[in-house]
């Protein structure tokens, strides 16, 4: 290893924090946008099952992939990385996951990189589109993407087909373009409420699933409008979804059928989460909120109101900072409602 670059390297303690696979795939990030090397120990410290899981890994070799990096400790269930990348090229990349992990943290890992090139890159990549504990394919085309187009960002995405655990199977398709024109964010309110959408899919089991949701989420917020959608794909399982149209935002809140949890209970325990938010005046909601940072770091910055400020959003605040020279601060204002500003 280059001792100069060894000697710029960030060092990072996978354990801090949230101590989840974020602080990888953010630094992965953002030494891709900064060309600092990083060395990460204790990755995943915080997890049942600490280490490299296979998502990751595909994380780390798609990065290294796109940046040409030397890398050291890409393994399963290591817990230490090493991560030195060289140019960040545009083009046509595919990548397999090769199980039912996440795509949409894949495509999140890359984005920052891409959208800073010169030239547009189509990626598709193969694997779950609709996973716990991560934004589904519906997440990102119905909030994050139109929340970062007010910026400037332009993803063109596709949800080719869905897929669950344990299966996965799925595809998505994005062409991400340059990122040309900058502009603030400022998202501090949402206006008023035009419409409530809820969606629901039942994809390979039985389609009554996805009605008794609908039911069931009618009648607790009273839909502008129902729909039962066809998703395409060989694996099982099932999502519903409210999509809330404000005047300045557009807010969206998932879940995912489990097994023994009955789709009244899926539907019920959603629309708790939506009531949630539509009480407050906040901007965006938690999963939204961590999300958005590292782009307003990167453009110029910006300020939104947010429902709450998770563990998620302190660690990757504080992950960005050690990169890039910016100031994010979060102010409670009220109960339920944060104010965010992100100062480049
Ligand atoms: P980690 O748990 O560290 O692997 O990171 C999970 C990422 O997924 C974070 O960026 C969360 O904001 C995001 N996330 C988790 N659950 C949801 C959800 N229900 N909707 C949208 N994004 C989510």
């Amino acid at each position: 290893m280059n001792t100069q670059l060894k000697s710029k390297t960030i060092q990072i303690d996978g354990s801090i924090g949230e101590g989840g696979g974020q602080i990888l795939r953010t630094a992965l990030s953002l030494s891709m946008l900064t060309s600092i090397p990083f060395e990460l120990v204790n990755i995943r410290a915080g997890r049942k099952k600490p280490g490299l899981m296979r998502q990751h890994l595909v994380c780390v070799q798609a990065s290294e992939r796109i940046s040409h990096a030397v890398v050291e400790g890409a393994e399963l269930h290591s817990q230490k990385l090493y991560f030195q990348p060289q140019q960040v090229q545009a083009g046509k990349y595919d990548f397999q996951i090769g199980s039912a992990g996440s795509t949409i943290l894949v495509l999140q890992t890359l984005l920052p990189a891409l959208m800073i090139q010169a030239e547009p890159s189509d990626i598709t990549i193969h694997g779950g589109t609709h996973n716990p504990m991560a934004p589904t394919a519906d997440f990102i085309s119905q909030c994050f993407l139109p929340s970062l187009e007010k910026i400037g960002i332009q993803v063109d995405f596709e949800c080719e087909r869905a897929g669950f655990f344990p299966i996965g199977a799925g595809q998505i398709n994005a062409t991400i373009h340059p990122w040309i024109k900058q502009t603030q964010y400022t998202a501090l309110d949402k206006g008023q409420l035009i419409d409530i959408h809820g969606y629901a899919t039942a994809l390979n089991i039985p389609s009554s699933i996805a009605d008794r949701e609908l039911e069931v989420l009618h009648n607790k917020l009273n839909l502008t409008q129902r729909q039962r959608l066809n998703f395409q794909g060989i694996s099982q399982g099932n999502t519903a979804f409210v999509v809330l149209n404000y005047e300045h935002h557009q807010q969206i809140f998932s879940a995912l059928g489990e097994m023994k949890k009955s789709a009244e209970k899926v539907a019920h325990d959603l629309a708790k989460e939506v009531k949630a938010y539509l009480a407050t005046d906040a901007v965006a909601d938690e999963y939204l909120t961590d999300q958005l940072l590292l782009p307003l770091a990167l453009g110029k910055g910006g300020e939104f109101s947010a429902q709450m400020i998770s563990e998620h959003t302190r660690t990757q605040a504080a992950m960005i900072q050690r990169f890039i020279d910016c100031e994010i601060t979060f102010t409670e204002s009220k109960e339920n409602h944060w104010y965010i500003q992100v100062n480049v």
